[in-house]
């Protein structure tokens, strides 16, 4: 079994040029699957078509980020989504990265458009059996809300950064978080990694988000994998092979079985 990174945009304008290579050294480092996310219809395509060409180590997720609802009049189509996965049905992976941003969107009205923007790509991924990776920077409540309409293959709360008390909600429900890079030096992240369950737990870059401590000037890739595997286990006092193990066989239960299969790596 190998190192999972459930949560990077290879797609993104800031990988331009370089995402052979950051793939490649991921998987020197061991690491088998990257799930790679998109933030509106373009990246989108262009991840199916990257993923395409690393195919068996990247899988696609495609989805609008709620970032880019920046306002209530440039309502993304959804219907192309719609078509899009009639098309590539068989090679997407997930939908993602979806959610809800409360962070950055204090405005009623906008907030009102991401609720439309996420529970319209959740009647989607409902429809299609697909499991869904959300974003729920200080969402969390509305997010799980939300949920609650919809009967969804997986889901994955990406980056979950709290609170601590909602963790064992969302193991009951059956979700998964993943958590990153930052677990080396942030005390929140620590705390999360610390209270979850390993049967709920992923392992995630973001990239190309960008971090600090051991990784600071350092360009995010899959490669942080084995490094953010190594500091779970050491807080969750079990060795790394276990660790890197449940999140293999989580990560296979996010997806399902048959999607896991038609993406084995060639040896
Ligand atoms: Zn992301």
């Amino acid at each position: 079994m190998t190192y999972v990174d459930a949560h990077i945009h290879l797609s993104d304008p800031r990988y331009a040029g370089q995402t052979e290579a950051i793939v490649e050294e991921g998987r020197k480092a061991g690491v088998g699957r990257i799930l790679s996310n998109s933030v509106d219809y373009p990246n989108s395509v262009a991840t199916i078509s990257l993923a395409e060409r690393h195919r068996g180590t990247v899988l696609p997720a495609i989805g609008v980020h709620p970032w880019t609802v920046v306002d209530t009049t440039t309502k993304p189509d959804v219907s192309q989504f719609e078509r899009l996965i009639e098309n590539e049905r068989k090679s997407i992976a997930a939908i993602g990265e979806i959610g809800l941003d409360w962070h950055y969107t204090q405005d009623e009205e906008k907030k009102i458009a991401q609720k439309e923007l996420f529970q319209a790509f959740l009647t989607l991924a409902e429809k299609n059996g697909l499991p869904v990776v959300i974003h729920s920077r200080l969402a969390i409540d509305d997010v799980l809300e939300t949920l609650t309409s919809f009967s969804i293959a997986g889901v994955l709360l990406h980056w979950y950064s709290g609170p601590v008390e909602k963790l064992s909600s969302i193991l009951e429900r059956g979700y998964l978080i993943s958590i990153g890079p930052s677990v080396l030096y942030s005390k929140k992240t620590i705390e999360i990694a610390r209270h979850s369950d390993l049967g709920i737990m992923l392992s995630e870059t973001d990239g190309p988000v960008q971090y600090y401590g051991p990784f600071k000037s350092r360009v995010t890739g899959p490669s942080f994998i084995p490094e953010v595997v190594g500091k779970l286990a050491e807080i969750k006092h079990v060795d790394v092979e276990t660790i890197r193990d449940t999140i293999w066989q989580n990560f296979a239960r996010f997806l399902g079985s048959n999607k896991m299969d038609v993406s084995r790596p060639q040896a």
